[in-house]
């Protein structure tokens, strides 16, 4: 079989090489940490992700590369390009890895993002938020996640405070109106390299302190609004000319009203519910959307709740393993239990997650509620 290199080895790449083990594909990740999620499962390479020498080696050895994050160097990515065969390209990872030309690009599809202003300084700060108002989100353009690199601005005192925090290190920012949503989806598309679009069933995403804690499909809103949604997604990947799976995550506002709030090129913790769900996992469609392979069917096979196990809950989750399994049958939900294998735990760190399998999502969100190791 062929060997797939993966930029990154964290679960995104431990769960793309699980699936791709299964269709006989060999994989190798390039990654700093010794014991990566992935090195059970994959050959790899531990240099820093940005390591020219690392990333010739990977494509040495690689007949099809692809990454699990966003933030490879473009140098990188233009040279890996030019030695191996990356089917997803430089352009895709050059748009998303910045908000603001991830926003335009999305625009440029159609599609509706929250009103933004460019923030070069103090002064273009104070005329932007008169524009678009109290409360607003002010992001650096690169390398926030999990809301690191984000702050609301609710008044005029947050003002300053809130652009000194952010401008540290001379970050490009921008500006966001705050969008009051009902709710928060997202969509997972895959494109192949032939041009064959085919989405996941929606899921509703429930956000604690900015990191996800439930995906919950059906989502909870109108078919009309799924499709909606659906159709939004097509449209960015689509204009975009994306390979591989792309995540798109959306406000939806009490009227139904869609915003796209940010785009991910990859596999994305709120497709982690295809996995038994689905007949088709997300993992398995990126796969095949980056082999050229006819895309696999996304059919919903039954409701599904997805929990993410933070390094908080570790504890819990595995002693109590029993007792969880038991409170799930008295509901008549199947749980599914998927750990990454990572060597420390450590508070709000993505450790694993667990697939509720059951005949309503009202149910599965019991489960959460009655097991009492979420707790607010
Ligand atoms: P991720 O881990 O998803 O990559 P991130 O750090 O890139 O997160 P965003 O997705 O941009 O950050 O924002 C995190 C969360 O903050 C969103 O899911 C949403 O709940 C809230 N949020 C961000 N921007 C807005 C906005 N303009 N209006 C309302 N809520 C917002
Ligand atoms: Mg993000
Ligand atoms: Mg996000």
């Amino acid at each position: 079989g062929s060997t797939i290199g993966i930029l990154g080895g964290g679960q995104l790449g431990r769960m793309i090489s699980l699936a791709g083990i299964a269709m006989g594909y060999r994989f190798i990740t390039l990654d700093p940490t010794v014991q990566s999620p992935s090195s059970e499962v994959a050959k790899q390479i531990v240099a820093e992700y940005n390591d020219v020498d690392a990333a010739h080696e990977l494509a040495q050895a690689s007949d099809v590369i692809t990454y699990e994050f966003e933030n490879v160097d473009a140098g990188v990515a233009e040279m890996l390009v030019k030695q191996s065969y990356v089917p997803q390209g430089s352009t895709l990872l050059y748009t998303t890895q910045h908000r603001l030309r991830e926003k335009r690009a999305i625009e440029a599809a159609g599609v509706p993002v929250a009103p933004y202003r460019v923030i070069d300084g103090m002064d273009s700060l104070q005329h932007a938020i008169e524009e678009l108002g109290y409360p607003s989100v002010l992001k650096t353009v690169t390398g926030g996640y999990d809301g690191k690199g984000q702050v609301v601005i609710r008044n005029v005192d947050q003002l300053e405070a809130s652009y000194t925090e952010l401008a540290a290190h001379g970050r490009e920012l921008v500006l966001e109106q705050f969008i009051p949503f009902q709710c928060e989806v997202s969509v997972i598309t895959a494109r192949s390299p032939n041009g064959e679009v085919k989405s996941f069933p929606i899921s509703e995403n429930i956000h604690i302190n900015n990191i996800l804690h439930l995906s919950i499909v059906p989502a909870r809103i109108s078919t009309q609004v799924q499709n909606e949604a659906r159709r939004l997604a097509e449209a960015v990947a689509t204009s975009m000319g994306a390979v591989g799976l792309l995540a798109v995550e959306m406000f939806v506002t009490e009227d139904g009203t869609l915003y796209v709030n940010e785009l991910a090129p990859r596999p994305h913790n709120s497709g982690h519910y295809t996995m038994e769900a689905c007949m088709t996992s997300q993992f398995e469609q990126h796969v095949r959307a980056i082999c050229n392979l006819p895309l696999g069917d996304t059919t919903l096979l039954t409701p599904v709740v997805m929990v993410n196990v933070l390094g908080q809950h570790m504890e819990s989750v595995v002693q109590r393993v029993g007792e969880l399994d038991q409170v799930a049958f008295e509901l008549g939900i199947v749980p599914k239990l998927h750990l990454y294998g990572k060597t420390e735990s450590k508070h709000n760190r993505k450790m694993g997650h667990i697939n509720l399998l059951c005949k309503d999502v009202q149910d599965g969100l019991e489960w959460v509620e009655q097991t009492n190791i979420w707790r607010l």
